[in-house]
């Protein structure tokens, strides 16, 4: 676990007098039904690109404006972003002003998916959504993912607005993450869907695309946000991939105005992020993403001896991993803002 990174310092993780964990009832260390209901798309044609970097589009409307930018494929299997950006390209998509960039980001990993082991094609060599920042100088990771980033970071150095397109391992409902600033939070409030943004502070483990100083930082006007849209190779995944996308393209005054979303906002600050310090991490309940805890203190997890409760009141349970390897995130937990 990582100190709160705002309210009062809470410690959640205590020992019980009472090992309790024979008592808890199984939980879900097994991978999930996996239904690959959305076929693999034929991307192709679109590997290519049309700026001379593979799989990045620049769409440019004869009014001005700005450079907006959506990207897919950051795991290699989650690919109902690429679906919906295979589908503006396919139609010949004009944008009103200014500039829409689709960008697919790992094609290497995407081309080695396979319906019989999806979850391999995640990355090559490495989770390429750890790596968005200027590389230490004389880094001599010659990673497949770090290639790809060195080779896009220029060109996303140049965009407005970005949204980020990603689906989920475990059954949730959509949430969007705003990452560590206000920019992202407004950006995901004014698209208005999914109704769920969170505010966190990104992975310990490098910082992802919406972690950019590019979009963060206050001396920039630039933001983005990124859709965990339900989970993977889903009908429902790829519909609010399709209904967020339309919502981003119309806010950005890229596409015509459409409907927008009547269904109030939630929007909370992850203050802990769980990380695993055992090999025997377990939930006591399956939880979805999205659940809200009550009461202060309720437990919900066992990590070995420790006890993992609740620090707080209503306390917004943030994509639980119920195979949580040793020193990974099991959890986030966020405060929902009133
Ligand atoms: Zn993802």
């Amino acid at each position: 676990m990582e100190p709160p990174t705002s309210g009062r310092d809470f410690s959640v993780r205590t020992t019980p007098k009472k090992r309790l964990s024979e008592q808890l009832p199984p939980t879900s260390r097994t991978l999930p039904s996996l239904p690959i209901e959305l076929p693999q798309p034929d991307l192709s044609y679109w590997c290519e690109g049309n700026v001379g970097i593979p799989g990045v589009h620049r769409l440019t409307a004869a009014l001005p404006g700005p450079h907006v930018a959506i990207t897919a494929l950051m795991h290699g299997n989650e690919y109902a972003g690429a679906i919906v950006l295979a589908d503006l390209l396919r139609r010949g998509f004009v944008p009103r002003r200014g500039t829409l960039s689709l960008i697919f980001l790992n094609l290497a990993a995407f081309a080695r998916f396979s319906p019989q082991n999806p979850i391999m094609s995640r990355f090559v060599d490495e989770d390429m959504n750890r790596l968005w920042d200027t590389p230490p100088a004389g880094s001599a990771s010659h990673s497949s993912e770090q290639a790809r980033v060195r080779q896009l970071l220029p060109y996303i150095e140049t965009i407005d607005r970005l949204l980020d397109l990603h689906s989920m391992l475990w059954p949730a409902d959509p949430l969007m993450l705003a990452g560590p600033s206000e920019k992202g939070v407004s950006l995901a409030a004014s698209i208005g869907m999914p109704p769920l943004i969170v505010a966190d502070g990104g992975h310990r483990a490098g910082p992802r695309l919406i972690d950019m100083t590019h979009f963060t930082s206050p001396h920039s006007a630039a933001q983005a946000c990124l859709l965990e849209a339900g989970q993977h190779w889903t009908w429902a995944a790829l519909k609010t991939t399709q209904d967020t996308v339309r919502q981003f393209l119309s806010v950005s005054e890229i596409d015509k105005a459409s409907e927008h979303s009547e269904e109030p906002l939630t929007i909370a600050d992850v203050t802990h992020r769980i990380t695993a310090h055992t090999g025997h991490f377990r939930f006591i309940h399956p939880f979805a993403s999205g659940t809200v805890i009550p009461a202060r203190g309720t437990l919900i997890a066992q990590d070995g001896p420790d006890e993992i409760r609740t620090p707080y009141d209503h306390c917004l349970l943030v994509m639980p991993n119920f195979r949580t390897a040793r020193n990974h995130t099991a959890v986030r937990l966020a405060r929902i803002r009133s």
